[in-house]
């Protein structure tokens, strides 16, 4: 399976940032990895971005509507990122479960959506670190799965991005053996529900991947690419985290 590299801007970025897009989609051409690497800015850099990818890196969203249209202030469409040039949306991003709201059927709806508009989705699930120490983490990525990622999950080239809350943008991470167990528990449940097919779809994972770190989370059984924020940032680091990429993955 061919692992996915994928960064997460959130909220940063502007034109002059468009630089650093250029700077990964160069050394992309020409170090040509066995991996799709992809980049997800802010909606409003899309299009720009798409140009400044020239073809070489997937430009995508990081959260959509599930509705095509309506009377939804604020709101996009997963349609309408595809017309500014997405490949992909990342849905049910934590920021998005905490912040707005989202609970798993909402993140189910716009997966669904996401699909409708013939793009490729990252599905976000990850436990907090009380979760965590509760003993629960696997539970709650278990019903995650069940609540929030539907059946065209295995169609080709999605993914799951497995990212436990206490490591995002805190620069700690689980250890490789628990990064490990988590994906495999992940695996047992999409294997569960979609049999062989659910072997296909790729599982990320994210928090905290840095190029110092990423040789060895990549490295992991059932790591399939990373989720990327911080180190997404800046072309450098983004380009030595796919540097990181193993050969057999
Ligand atoms: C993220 O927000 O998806 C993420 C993984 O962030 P960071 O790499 O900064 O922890």
């Amino acid at each position: 399976m061919r692992p996915l590299i994928a960064g997460n801007w959130k909220m940063h970025g502007t034109g002059p940032q468009l630089p650093e897009i250029a700077a990964i989609a160069a050394r992309v051409r020409v170090t040509a990895p066995t991996a799709d690497i992809l980049i997800c800015p802010p909606s409003t850099l899309i299009t720009r971005a798409v140009q400044a990818a020239a073809g070489q890196i997937a430009i995508g969203g990081q959260n959509c509507a599930s509705e095509v249209s309506g009377a939804f202030t604020g709101d996009v469409s997963a349609e309408m990122l595809k017309e500014a040039g997405a490949a992909w949306v990342i849905v049910g991003h934590s920021e998005r479960r905490q912040h707005h709201g989202e609970t798993d059927a909402m993140v189910g709806a716009k997966a669904k959506a996401v699909w409708r508009a013939g793009l490729l989705a990252i599905i976000c699930i990850g436990e907090t670190d009380a979760q965590r120490r509760a003993g629960n983490a696997l539970t709650v990525c278990a019903d995650q799965i069940a609540g929030s990622v539907p059946d065209g999950i295995t169609a080709v080239g999605n993914a799951i991005g497995y990212e436990p809350l206490w490591a995002i943008g805190t620069g700690h991470t689980p250890s490789l053996e628990e990064i490990g167990h988590m994906h495999s528990h992940i695996r047992q449940c999409l294997v569960a529900r979609w049999g062989s097919q659910g072997r296909e779809v790729r599982i990320l994972y994210g928090g905290s991947v840095n190029p110092t770190n990423a040789r060895a989370v990549l490295a992991v059984p059932e790591v399939g690419g990373a989720l990327v924020g911080g180190a997404s940032l800046k072309a450098t680091d983004f380009e030595a985290i796919i540097n990181k990429i193993p050969a057999h993955v």
